[in-house]
């Protein structure tokens, strides 16, 4: 496999830890967590992976202005507008959305980074950015696109390396299941090309957490796609089918960001169980989906579950409302 230069932004490994507490309560499997929570820039998060290879080509290309997208309260907008300010790059944020009456979680963050923000409406996903880079060029600024929750060939990458770094934590096969949230595939697809590079049997299982639009390819097919040209990026000859791609669409719930009883449950037990802050957005959602699993019979007593903690405490602020 090709290796590929880095930009240092956080610290690792991250922790791996047993949450008995929480597998008692639930009477279920033993569960053990990754705390990628614990990647260490500025509040952490599974994009400070993603960005240490991305802007380390970033900077190998000479790039003096990073260009990204995202919801209000993106992690991943957060984690990127910290990164360039750690290196003296100049940030724009294109943000879905209006801008609120007030700053709060992560958007807070981004402004105390000095990103620009930009505000997008219904663009929630990046559509503005040929814009804002063209306006860069012309300001003659070089700036270089980070893509969609960092969710390109390099950013999978970072965790095919994750997995190989869990690895060296704990024996992969005594994992029979790797939980986590997925939403713009590149965890996902990395976590895949990652488990088969290690020899390891277990099944990467991803919450999905956004319902998706029309028009847009179904979300399975951009993980199978990505996990396919990443493997080809990284001179593997993996060759994944649809069934390869493991993805429970049943915690989708009203969409991105409407938080219910599923994320308040698990956030909350969590939290007073084991002393660990999910977040409402994505992490609140995907142990949701986990807790219920569990109290359907979907584990034997015997399985150890691993659950990948993404990140995302910094939006619990922002949704303070809907979480009390
Ligand atoms: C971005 C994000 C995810 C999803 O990861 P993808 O690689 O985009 O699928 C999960 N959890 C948190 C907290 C995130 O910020």
């Amino acid at each position: 496999m090709k290796s590929f230069t880095k930009q240092s932004l956080g610290f690792f490994p991250t922790p791996l830890v047993k949450l008995d507490r929480l597998s008692a309560a639930l009477g279920g499997p033993s569960i053990y967590m990754k705390r990628d929570d614990l990647t260490g820039l500025a509040l952490g998060g599974n994009k400070t992976r993603k960005l240490e290879y991305i802007l380390g080509d970033a900077l190998s290309k000479g790039a003096d202005t990073i260009i990204t997208a995202g919801a209000a309260q993106s992690n991943h907008c957060r984690q990127t507008a910290a990164a360039a300010a750690s290196l003296g790059l100049q940030c724009h944020l294109v943000l879905g959305g209006d801008q609120p009456d007030a700053d709060n979680g992560n958007l807070l963050l981004d402004k105390l980074f000095n990103a620009q923000i930009h505000w997008a409406g219904t663009h929630r996903k990046g559509e503005d950015i040929p814009k804002i880079v063209e306006q860069c060029k012309q300001a003659g600024k070089k700036p270089y696109v980070v893509p969609y929750g960092g969710s390109n060939e390099l950013g999978a990458v970072a965790y095919i390396e994750a997995m190989k770094e869990l690895a060296t934590q704990h024996r992969l096969d005594a994992f029979s299941h790797i939980i986590f949230a997925s939403s713009s595939g590149g965890t996902h697809a990395g976590l895949m090309i990652g488990n088969k590079w290690c020899g390891s049997s277990c099944q990467i299982l991803g919450i999905n957490i956004d319902k998706g639009e029309a028009g847009e390819l179904p979300f399975e097919q951009q993980v199978l796609k990505l996990a396919n040209s990443t493997a080809q990026f990284v001179g593997l000859d993996y060759q994944f089918s649809a069934q390869d791609v493991q993805l429970n669409d049943d915690y989708v719930g009203e969409g991105y960001g409407v938080i219910g009883d599923l994320e308040r449950e698990a956030i909350s037990l969590t939290a007073q169980t084991q002393g660990i802050l999910l977040d409402p957005v994505y992490t609140g959602r995907a142990m949701g989906g986990l807790i219920d699993m569990i109290r359907q019979g979907k584990f034997k007593s015997s399985d150890n579950v691993l659950f990948w903690h993404t990140g995302g405490a910094p939006a619990l602020f922002a949704y303070a409302k809907e979480l009390s």
